[in-house]
């Protein structure tokens, strides 16, 4: 298995997460913002933006939590299996998803 290969295609990953997550928290942070003359229609409509902003940035934190999980295991040799079942995950299945900690039955059993 092409250890390095993985490991560099989950650096990246993680930078890319984490440039993107600087980027939603720096726009969170420009303030309450908005016009004061906002209809209050405009108002909701923001709120439902920054509720789905919130739900996009859970979902890039649990994204970044795998990647490190995936990094650290390539550090302690348990990289490419299951952390469910312990089988060997196939490698087309971490070319695709390179941090996956499941292999396909295990993931498909546990959604
Ligand atoms: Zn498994």
């Amino acid at each position: 298995m092409k250890l390095d290969t993985f490991k560099t295609a989950l650096e990246a990953e993680r930078n890319r997460l984490s440039t993107d997550m600087e980027n939603m928290e720096q726009l969170d942070s420009s303030g309450p913002g908005g016009d004061p003359d906002a209809h209050a229609g405009e108002e909701a409509t923001e709120l439902l933006f920054r509720e789905q902003d919130q739900g996009l940035l859970e979902g890039m934190e649990r994204q970044l939590a795998l990647v490190d999980a995936a990094l650290a295991r390539i550090e302690n040799g348990a990289y490419g299996k299951c952390t469910a079942c312990g089988c060997v995950i196939p490698t087309g299945r971490l070319e695709a998803i390179p941090y996956a900690p499941h292999c396909i039955p295990c993931a498909e059993r546990m959604d």
